[in-house]
């Protein structure tokens, strides 16, 4: 059964009290979760009453939507500020990508399924979100908008892209350092690591939660 716009807003306030007892506390993060219409995202209408829910969800190609307090932790260790030139490799709904928006980012989305860039580029253009998308092998980035103050890759695998290393802007006077946000290890169970752009040839490494993604697939 399809969802009104009101009974959709009274779930997503319902989400927001869910995520905040779960320990999100950045309330910008929050307050865009609040704002995005999360079950425009996923293409199959009987799923839409779940939207809501915490949970990932099928999007079609065999890949997923993530949990909403996985984006929105992701969105919190990102520490986006407006402005912010932001990465993210794997757009899968574009969900992600409008919470990053609706934060004041500039996003650049890249996807390796065109087929799910095809459902995916119209609800973002339909939302007007600031993102643009291409599909493509995104362990390599995104050169041509390179350097990026944010990188968020919501896939997983064994090692960290160089090439998205490469992509992070050098440290600048009065800004946070530029900063890569990235679930590694193998398929079945992955740790967030948050590489930070210390100096021009510096990285500094942080390790947070352990999360479950799809696999970060490097295609040649
Ligand atoms: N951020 C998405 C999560 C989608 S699941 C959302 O909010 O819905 C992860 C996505 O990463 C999948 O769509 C998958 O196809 C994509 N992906 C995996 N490896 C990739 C790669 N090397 N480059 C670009 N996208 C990739």
């Amino acid at each position: 059964m399809l969802l009104t716009d009101r009974q959709a807003s009274a779930f997503r306030r319902r989400l927001v009290r869910a995520l905040r007892d779960k320990g999100i506390a950045d309330e910008r993060v929050l307050d865009a979760i609040g704002r995005v219409p999360r079950h425009r995202f996923i293409p199959d209408t009987g799923l839409h009453r779940q939207a809501y829910d915490d949970v990932a969800l099928p999007i079609g190609e065999g890949q997923t939507i993530s949990q909403p307090f996985t984006v929105a932790r992701m969105t919190e260790l990102l520490e986006v500020q407006p402005g912010d030139r932001v990465l993210e490799v794997g757009t899968g709904s574009g969900y992600q990508a409008a919470v990053l928006a609706e934060l004041g980012a500039r996003v650049f989305s890249v996807e390796r399924h065109a087929a799910l860039l095809q459902k995916t580029t119209p609800v973002l253009k339909a939302l007007g979100l600031s993102i643009r998308t291409r599909a493509g092998d995104g362990t390599y980035g995104w050169p041509g908008y390179a350097p990026f103050d944010a990188i968020v890759v919501t896939a997983g695998g064994p090692t960290v892209p160089t090439e998205l290393t490469d992509q992070l802007r050098e440290p600048a006077e009065g800004r946070p350092d530029a900063r890569l946000l990235i679930p590694v290890g193998p398929p079945e169970r992955q740790a967030l690591h948050r590489i930070t752009r210390t100096g021009a040839d510096t990285l500094a490494d942080e390790t947070f939660d352990g999360v479950v993604f799809v696999p970060l697939v490097r295609d040649r």
